[in-house]
């Protein structure tokens, strides 16, 4: 079967991380990218399984050398994905899947069309506002400042083009199965929608 290239975004507070890794989980073939970040490493996390974790000029030099598929400022850090993996992975033949932000998927697709793009959305505004709330990592400020950067996200999600569906997680199993779905039927997997 002929590899994928998938990309999974939506705000920060809308289940992103969980849909994504049930996917890869789900389906037989499919690896998840491990991202360069400039951001500092938090509890809990490990080098070149959650990203590989770079000084700003190391992650210089991966630009300077073309070696991201795209790169993004989010939060303050910059982001980006390892291009010789990906390649490696799709022409095994895998599904490969990118948990990136609006700009780093917009620059995927338009070097890559064929790439799949997948939005998770949150119900409404209210829910949004509550998950991020529930989370309490942050003060109040800081939650009105996720809550305002998620719905200009969302609006630039849609603006972008980037994306091929957006699935709205009202409910998290019916979200992975629609994504999972969403995925084989790009595939031409039977039994995919
Ligand atoms: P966090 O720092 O919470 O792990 O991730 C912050 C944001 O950066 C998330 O929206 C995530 O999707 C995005 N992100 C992670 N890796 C990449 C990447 O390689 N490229 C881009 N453009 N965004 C990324």
């Amino acid at each position: 079967m002929s590899g994928l290239l998938a990309i999974v975004s939506g705000p920060s507070g809308v289940g992103k991380t969980t849909i994504t890794r049930a996917v890869v989980d789900r389906i037989d073939d499919a690896e998840l990218s491990v991202s360069a970040t400039t951001r500092p490493i938090r509890p809990g996390e490990t080098e070149g399984v959650d990203y590989f974790f770079k000084a700003p000029e190391q992650f210089d030099e991966m630009v300077r050398r073309g070696e991201l598929l795209e790169w993004a400022e989010v939060f303050g850090n910059r982001y980006g994905t390892p291009v010789a993996w990906v390649n490696e992975r799709l022409a095994a033949g895998r599904v490969v899947v990118l948990e990136i932000d609006v700009q780093g998927a917009a620059q995927v697709k338009r070097n890559r069309p064929d790439a799949f793009g997948v939005f998770i959305l949150p119900p409404n505004e209210e829910a949004l506002l509550e998950r991020l709330r529930r989370r309490a990592r942050e003060g109040e400020d800081v939650i009105q400042r996720r809550f305002a950067e998620a719905k200009r996200e969302i609006a630039d999600a849609r603006a972008s083009g980037a994306y091929d569906v957006f699935i709205v997680n009202d409910n998290l199993e019916s979200a992975i199965d629609q994504a999972v779905r969403a995925l084989q039927s790009r595939r031409g997997v039977p039994g995919g929608a």
